[in-house]
């Protein structure tokens, strides 16, 4: 799971990421609304952990703009300052998913991200389509131009993981934190993995879905 957290204040920041860093989750954060937007615009997160109160762009707005701008449904926590019900409901109208009132919990905040980012796999759509690729997120089947393909274990994980990112591209060092997270294994199982999954995935057809964007990373491309 990844986390990006745009929250100004420092101290809150380092508490957050001393908190996350403890449940081996991935963060990242941005001090600021606009920093923070692009940064969910360009990586695929699982929750948004959005402060209402920052400074130039401010948490409504960033939720707004994230909303209208970005092709999947990202699931955002609002932190509002005190427990006014005008800081809630400006929260829910401009589309956050859920909102936690300072001073909280570490802990609490912890398992609201993680029931937010569980809600919305079991939520959205069941089947993800991708040109004539298919992956049933119910138990993991993946089809191609109506055709099981047998994909199993770190190759499926892998179609996953890109799956979620298109039409992103993501960058080789991105994939490996998404896969293993902090134990890497030592030889080049990315390699390895990136062949299986072609074998399987593009080897039988005509147009190949995997692409190399070189000097970037790789990405799925619809093939119809
Ligand atoms: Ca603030």
């Amino acid at each position: 799971m990844r986390v990006l957290v745009i929250e100004d204040n420092p101290v809150l920041r380092a508490n957050l990421e001393a908190l996350f860093a403890a449940q081996g989750i991935g963060t990242r954060f941005a001090a600021d609304g606009l920093t923070g937007l692009q940064a969910a615009l360009d990586e695929p997160f699982d929750v948004v952990v959005l402060d209402l109160g920052l400074p130039g762009m401010d948490g409504v707005r960033v939720c707004e703009a994230l909303r209208a701008r970005s092709e999947r449904h990202i699931p955002i926590l609002m932190l509002t300052a005190r427990d006014a019900l005008e800081d809630k409901l400006a929260g829910f109208r401009c589309g956050a998913d859920d909102y936690l009132v300072k001073p909280f919990a570490g802990a609490e905040l912890v398992a609201r991200c993680l029931a937010l980012s569980q809600r919305h796999r079991v939520g959205s759509a069941h089947q993800l389509v991708i040109g004539s690729l298919t992956i049933d997120r119910r138990n993991n089947r993946v089809q191609r131009d109506g055709q099981v393909l047998p994909l199993q274990h770190t190759a499926l994980q892998l179609l996953l993981v890109l799956a979620d990112a298109w039409p992103r591209t993501l960058t080789r060092s991105e994939l490996v934190e998404r896969l293993w997270g902090e134990q890497v294994p030592e030889s080049d199982p990315l390699r390895t993995h990136l062949y299986t999954l072609r074998q399987v995935l593009d080897k039988p057809f005509a147009v190949p879905m995997l692409r190399t964007v070189h000097g970037v990373g790789f990405r799925l491309e619809a093939d119809i």
